[in-house]
């Protein structure tokens, strides 16, 4: 049976890059709500129109709209042997909204906390900012995205601690080192 894991950790982390080494490594679909929801503003849908403002600003796209979108994405074939969630849920609204999609058949079984120390990660992100021209990089923003880290999705950490599954990994050091850890988590659990 395939795995489903969710990949927890603030703005800046690396959680896109380890996702993608991660599902590369155990053959599973990468499920990130920011890459769809970046998709839909550079198609000029509707719903990238109402979602380009809130990203640009740092602040969160609604429970609502991004439900939705994964819940159409998990029902996609390739989802069935399992997924890798990165950037979802972001509120304990849609933690709750997840567990209700997942049933109590295949919850999720591991959420790696990716754990950083909150300087490097501004400075990640505007390395980042100045190489690839993100919109939501500049440092008014990071700082507006690290806030609603904190107030929003860090209580998903102990929400998710009772169901006994989060397993914290370092999240400091260089890219292969990190996946390193990561690997060692999931071969342990
Ligand atoms: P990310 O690439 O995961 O950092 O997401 C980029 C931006 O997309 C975020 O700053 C939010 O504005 C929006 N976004 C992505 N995922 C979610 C989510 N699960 N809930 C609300 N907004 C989201």
């Amino acid at each position: 049976m395939g795995r489903r894991l969710l990949l927890l950790g603030p703005p800046g982390a690396g959680k896109g890059t380890q996702a993608a080494l991660v599902c590369t490594a155990v053959g599973i679909p990468h499920i990130s709500t920011g890459v769809m929801l970046r998709d839909h503003v550079q198609r000029g849908t509707d719903l990238g129109k109402a979602a380009k403002a809130i990203m640009d600003a740092g602040d969160l796209v609604s429970d609502e709209i991004v439900i939705a979108m994964v819940e159409d994405r998990l029902s996609w074939d390739d989802a069935a042997c399992g997924f890798l969630l990165d950037g979802f849920p972001r509120t304990v609204a849609q933690a709750e909204a997840l567990d209700a999609l997942l049933g109590g058949e295949r919850p999720l079984e591991a959420v790696i906390s990716l754990e950083v120390i909150e300087d490097e990660v501004v400075q990640r992100l505007l390395d980042r900012a100045a190489k690839e021209g993100r919109a939501d990089d500049n440092e008014e923003t990071i700082r507006n995205r690290m806030a609603v880290y904190r107030s929003q999705t860090e209580p998903l950490i102990a929400y998710y601690r009772n169901a006994d599954i989060v397993r914290p990994v370092d999240g400091m050091g260089g890219i292969g080192e990190i996946f390193g850890r990561i690997a060692a988590v999931l071969s342990a659990s």
